[in-house]
């Protein structure tokens, strides 16, 4: 298994980023790592690199350490570290210290990451980056306000643990991280299940407006840029919507997205099992996991309904 504290030994400057539109297991694991580091390697310049967490995160400590704007002028990290991205286009703006760094570290757990930087620590059996850093953590080291962001993480990615992305190997992880006593069921309450008003709207919306189709198999909505600009809404706005759809009864994948730009589309599928959606996403240039994933892509609402409800079809013939 990668040794994370030999390989770092060495290195006096370290980057540690996640994906674009970081989510519950990208901020957990960048800052449950990013606080290990600072605690075992006080001397090192250690920045934690990722866009801006939405508000509910602030429960972690050192929150405010994440660089979001990067100065012009790339400094060469010894080290970087990449976590939950399944590509290195998912760093973002980040992604140039990937490709300047003297040694790329990724830890992932995307069942589309192929493989990628110089050392590796992927398993797309695994719940979440979160757990993976907690196998690579030597446990003596850690503390109440490291394992935070790291239960966090493994909160989102599991959906309070109700996935079938839950093995044994991550209860015992839970088991031990809560062990540290922080208020957890405040926790989930707070960054998993608490809505904003904006959001609940925008969840009521994309309820109404959605169409079903495949006998009901299939769900699918939209947000666009008309009205996420009448309501000021950001991609934060759609937390949990394309989840939710996929909780109608029948439903075997449900669809959601919202215009990024004029006719381009951020798509999210969820899957309750019989499709495989990192595959329709991967073929698109996205990725994710077998029951959650996502991808890019431009044209109408219903060209992409369209596109993506000819990939379901095949997958469920084959069934
Ligand atoms: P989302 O629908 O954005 O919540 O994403 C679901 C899963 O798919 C997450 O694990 C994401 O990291 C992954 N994912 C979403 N969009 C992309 C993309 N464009 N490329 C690769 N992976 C993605
Ligand atoms: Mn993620
Ligand atoms: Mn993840």
């Amino acid at each position: 298994m990668l040794d994370l504290l030999k390989e770092l030994k060495d290195c006096d400057t370290v980057a540690i980023s996640g994906h674009v539109r970081p989510d519950g297991d990208c901020i957990g694991s960048v800052m449950g790592t990013y606080l290990y580091l600072r605690k075992v390697f006080p001397e090192k310049t250690i920045i934690p690199m990722i866009e801006k967490p939405a508000p509910e995160f602030s429960v972690i400590s050192g929150i405010d350490d994440i660089v979001t704007d990067f100065q012009p002028g790339v400094p060469r990290f010894d080290a970087f570290i990449g976590l939950d991205s399944s590509s290195p286009d998912r760093y973002g703006d980040a992604g140039i210290y990937f490709e300047t760094a003297k040694k790329t570290i990724v830890i992932d757990h995307h069942i589309s990451n192929e493989g990628f930087g110089d050392l590796r620590y992927i398993d797309g059996e695994a719940s979440s980056t979160c757990e993976l850093i907690c196998d690579l953590m030597d446990r003596s080291l850690a503390d109440k306000e490291i394992a935070m962001p790291l239960y966090i993480g493994i909160i989102h990615d599991t959906g309070v643990l109700q996935y079938s992305n839950v093995s044994p190997k991550t209860l015992n992880t839970v088991a031990w991280l809560i062990g540290y006593g922080f208020d957890f069921s405040k926790i989930i309450e707070e960054t998993f299940y608490e809505r904003t008003r904006l959001q609940n709207e925008m969840l009521g919306r994309a309820l109404i407006e959605s169409i079903t189709f495949m006998d009901g198999k299939c769900i699918a909505s939209k947000i666009d840029k008309k009205t996420m600009e009448f309501y000021g809404a950001d991609s934060h706005a759609f937390e949990g919507i394309v989840n939710q759809l996929r909780f109608t009864k029948g439903v075997e994948v449900a669809i959601f997205m919202y215009e990024v730009e004029s006719m381009e589309y951020k798509v999210s599928l969820r899957s309750r099992g019989l499709v495989d959606v990192a595959k329709i996403a991967k073929f698109y240039d996205g990725g994710g996991h077998a029951r959650a994933a996502g991808f890019t892509m431009k044209g109408t609402f219903y060209d992409i309904v369209n596109n993506i409800s000819d990939s379901i079809a095949i997958q469920l013939d084959e069934e």
